[in-house]
């Protein structure tokens, strides 16, 4: 065979860089970063270049396995299975549930990178009971600034620090979009860029920036409502972006008694436009002194100010009322929840709005906007953010996320050079017009799902609820205990279905995720749960489905294990359906191509859902006959299209009978052999003048309609005020004329469902004894781990074998632990042994570890002293996924587990 190379994409982490992986005589001896990969240009990370060990592992899954009759969960006891068997009695197991109950089967998937296939299974199944690890990942980012903005960080958009001079990054630490991000951050420091980092813990990119910011952690909504105080109080908001291109100057009716209360008066004989996003809505001109529909030609909105329309309606600007909401604010108040000094918040806001307002970017480049106005060049206001799951995995994390667009926005950097630019398919309507379908009718017997499994809500009418209000989903996702969970809720899936609340499933299926370990909260209690039997002696969740390409702590519990390939081993797409790796000037997507032949009996998960997709004639995979249409998974890829004649398929690169089309075309036989000819890559650059201000530039709209990015032309304003929040909230006060909450939950819909950002302490840390338990207790994925997929990688483990718990010296000598010692962390939940290590880099009120370095023993092929089971050791067993009085410990907007909610006390042991 002798040496050669072959180009694929990493998938050691999510970030998707390009790899070149050299082989000899079919062996991996070393993987390099691609050079000519418009990502990672060449550059990888440990973990990518420890691809290699992943091959060799002694944890591989090489056959599917069955568990031993009379075998306990959990003891790992299988034996060996045929596909033909598996295949087979999912096939009976699977087709006898679609034919009943099609929500007794569900589907949940970790950190997978083909949700667009998963999804298209469980949708075709009829279940809605799926979803991917968002929810317990950072669906708060995702929502709180798609509800905001129409896009968000990551995948969705991010930080132009190309030419940004100001870089404020808060609650991140090393993982999402790691190499581009580092290769951005090294251009923009050696420009001269200042980088400020905020956050609890200096690690990562905090090493790097100019100003490390301690902040307690669940605090950084008080901060950022602080921020705003500021920036509006001392007059460095951008009027003219705040006027035109947010709703701050539209009028909201201020009336108690009326049934419109808090919504947008409404012009209603102007043309709406568009009745599901209506563009009546009215300013009060400056210029004329009255009302007009909003973006009437030549007149300018006022922003602060108290009206009456000619009804006598009374109404406010949004944006007074959202600076009367940021009054109560002040840097004082802020400091004293964040223990961020007062002068340094105010020293913050003012460096952010001078730089916005005083080191303005000017690039002639011409655009026209929505309203028909030509402007000659694209303004930037050179600041930029970056945020994630810091901010994210709170129980507050909806509105701090929401408090962070906002800023961006008086700040005047969407979509705008230098500041936060989307990446398409971005930017999305507001909210993206994609829904669930809303009662338990959508769910019948051997019929697709009426609607997706996972939506953008956008009034009470669109929850998926019965006729009491009650969840249709297993997760309760879009029911009223979390309106907006728009990645679902897979950490309460297993309690839930344990309980059998709302129901019991019969098969749930887990793919990639390590549901009995670090990514469930509660870990002793979920395992305990995945092995009760109710009475009738069948366990509590009758059969459990496990696909990985290791062996976890979650494989000991399945009732069939089906071994998945890595990704050096299986075709695979990044599509733009999905989570693609746009970058800002243009649609991007990719694909990894097998480089070495599937290990053992593995086969991807991929082709066990096309295979299984065709034995149960589910209709998008099997043709008029009910015979199957695809050969495999490659040959899906290729042909299949979103609808019949779309032109729209899992690929947007080399369409067309002959390849020349890109984005929109015919299906293409030879796609495949394109991208491998291309480093696995398709991208498409936009005109210059579709670039920019996306939310209200017509051109890129029009394009966009064309290429059928989006569905509607329509200007996408900011929604400093949020009219889709208040249509709850009145709901909830018994004032919406549709469906109301249950009485149970009418308060805490009201409460939480604010259109203006507002600061409330997390639920866990209202429901603990902060004299007892003082320390906020976090977790960070570390650099050379991908959360729990690398500890069965030899080169990796060299690295980091065992955590400890990270404590300021002071922290820690107050308690008489000295550096190295054995201690304990204790939670109201619980408590473990750990080993402490002082660290300067963490604020004093703070203690951390890295995430899924302790195992459970007998997991992940280690030998049975290995360092994770003697001395790692997992936070999970600290957090609990309910809080007091039944509640789960999850945002209630969106459903996001609150991992970093946890209060704990340190103790020597
Ligand atoms: S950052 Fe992630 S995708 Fe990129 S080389 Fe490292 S592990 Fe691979």
């Amino acid at each position: 065979m002798g040496s050669e190379v072959k180009t694929t994409t990493c998938y050691m982490c999510a970030c998707r860089c390009g790899i070149r992986v050299h082989l000899r005589d079919g062996e991996v001896r070393y993987i390099e970063g691609n050079p000519e990969h418009p990502l990672n240009k060449g550059v990888i990370c440990a973990k990518g270049a420890s691809g290699i060990m992943k091959q060799v592992s002694p944890a591989r899954l090489t056959r599917p396995l069955r568990r031993k009759e009379g075998a306990e969960r959990g003891a790992g006891e299988f034996e060996p299975i045929s596909w033909d068997e598996a295949f087979a009695m999912l096939e009976a197991r699977l087709g006898a549930i679609r034919a009943t109950d099609p929500k007794k089967f569900a589907l949940f998937t970790g950190r997978d990178q083909m949700q667009a296939l998963t999804g298209l299974f469980a949708r075709q199944f009829g279940t809605p009971n799926y979803a991917a690890h968002g929810g317990f990942c950072s669906v708060n980012m995702a929502a709180g600034m798609i509800y905001t903005i129409g896009g968000s960080f990551w995948e969705f958009g991010g930080p132009d620090l190309e030419r940004a001079k100001l870089f404020v990054m808060l609650g991140t630490a090393e993982d999402h979009h790691s190499n581009p991000l580092k290769i951005a951050l090294s251009k923009f420091k050696r420009d001269g860029g200042r980088f400020i980092s905020i956050n609890p813990v200096r690690t990562g990119y905090s090493a790097i920036a100019d100003e490390w910011v301690p902040i307690r952690p669940g605090t950084d909504g008080a901060l950022l409502l602080a921020l705003n105080h500021e920036i509006i109080a001392q007059g460095l908001y951008d009027r003219e972006f705040v006027a035109r291109y947010t709703n701050g100057g539209q009028l909201v009716i201020v009336d108690p008694a009326s049934p419109r209360h808090g919504l947008l008066a409404i012009d209603e004989d102007a043309d709406a436009v568009n009745p599901q996003y209506p563009q009546n809505q009215l300013w009060w001109d400056r210029h004329a002194n009255r009302p007009v529909v909003s973006h009437t030609p030549d007149a300018d909105p006022y922003l602060f100010g108290d009206f009456t329309l000619p009804d006598g309606t009374r109404v406010r600007p949004a944006f007074q009322l959202l600076a009367e909401r940021v009054g109560e604010y002040t840097a004082e108040w802020a400091a004293a929840i964040t223990g961020i000094p007062a002068a340094t918040i105010r020293r913050l806001a003012h460096e952010m709005g001078v730089t916005a307002r005083d080191e303005k970017i000017e690039l002639p480049i011409a655009w026209t906007d929505c309203w028909g106005n030509e402007h000659q060049t694209v303004t930037g206001n050179p600041v930029a953010f970056h945020a994630m799951r810091g901010l994210a995995a709170h129980s507050n994390g909806f509105q701090t996320v929401r408090a962070l667009a906002i800023l961006m926005s008086l700040l005047g950097t969407i979509d705008r050079p230098g500041g936060f630019r989307h990446k398409a398919p971005f930017p999305r309507a507001i909210p993206p017009s994609a829904k669930t379908p809303t009662g338990p009718e959508g769910v019948q017997p051997n019929t697709p799902l009426a609607g997706l499994a996972l939506g953008w809500p956008g009034s009470p009418e669109d929850l998926f609820v019965d006729a009491e209000g009650n969840p249709v989903r297993i997760d309760k996702g879009f029911s009223w205990e979390y309106p907006l969970s728009v990645h679902g809720l897979m950490h309460n899936v297993i309690t839930n279905a344990w309980r059998g609340d709302p129901y019991p499933l019969d098969t749930l299926m887990i793919f990639m995720a390590n549901m009995a370990w670090n990514s469930t909260m509660n870990t002793d209690e979920v395992r305990r749960m995945l092995n009760d039997r109710g009475a009738d002696g069948e366990y509590k969740i009758p059969f459990l489905v496990v696909c990985d390409a290791f062996q976890s702590e979650t494989t000991a519990f399945a009732d069939l294990v089906l071994p998945d390939t890595t990704y050096l081993e299986r075709h695979d797409v990044m599509s733009i359906l999905d989570r693609p790796i746009s970058e800002f000037d243009g649609p991007m997507d990719s694909v990894r191509v097998p480089v070495l032949p599937p290990k053992g009996e593995c086969k991807p998960f991929q082709e066990v859902l096309i295979e299984l997709g065709s034995r149960l004639r589910l209709p998008a995979f099997v043709d008029a006959q009910g015979a199957r249409k695809y050969r495999d998974y490659p040959d899906f890829i290729v042909r299949h299209e979103t609808e019949p004649g779309s032109g729209i398929g899992f690929l947007a690169g080399w369409r067309g009978a002959d390849g020349s089309k890109a984005l929109l075309g015919e299906p293409n036989p030879a796609q495949w052999q394109k991208y491998a000819e291309n480093n696995c890559v398709f991208k498409h650059e936009m005109a210059p003048s579709y670039r920019y201000m996306r939310n209200w530039n017509r051109g890129y709209m029009e394009w966009a309609q064309r290429v059928r990015l989006r569905r509607w032309g329509d200007p996408i304003l900011v929604h400093l005020y949020s009219e889709v929040l208040q249509r709850f909230r009145l709901a909830a006060r018994g004032k919406w004329p549709g469906r109301r909450p249950p009485e149970r939950l009418a308060q805490r819909v009201a409460t939480h469902f604010d259109p203006l950002p507002f600061y409330s302490a997390p639920l866990e840390v209202q429901a603990t004894d902060l004299e007892k338990y003082p320390l906020a207790a976090i977790t960070q994925r570390p650099m050379a781990m991908y959360h729990s997929w690398d500890s069965q990688n030899a080169w990796l483990r060299q690295i980091h074998a065992h955590n400890y718990l990270f404590i300021n010296p002071r922290t820690a000598m107050a308690q008489g632990i000295a550096d190295g010692a054995w201690m304990w962390v204790e939670s109201q939940w619980g408590r473990v042994r750990c080993m402490g290590r002082h660290s300067e880099a963490v604020e004093p009120g703070t203690v951390w570890t890295w995430n899924a370095i302790g195992k459970s023993p007998g997991a992940w092929g280690l030998a049975p002293d290995a360092n994770e089971f003697t001395q790692g050791f997992i936070l999970n067993h600290l957090i609990s996924d309910r809080l007091p009085g039944e509640t789960s410990n999850s945002d209630p907007v969106t459903g996001q587990a609150g991992w970093y909610d946890v209060r704990v006390r340190i103790l020597p042991a």
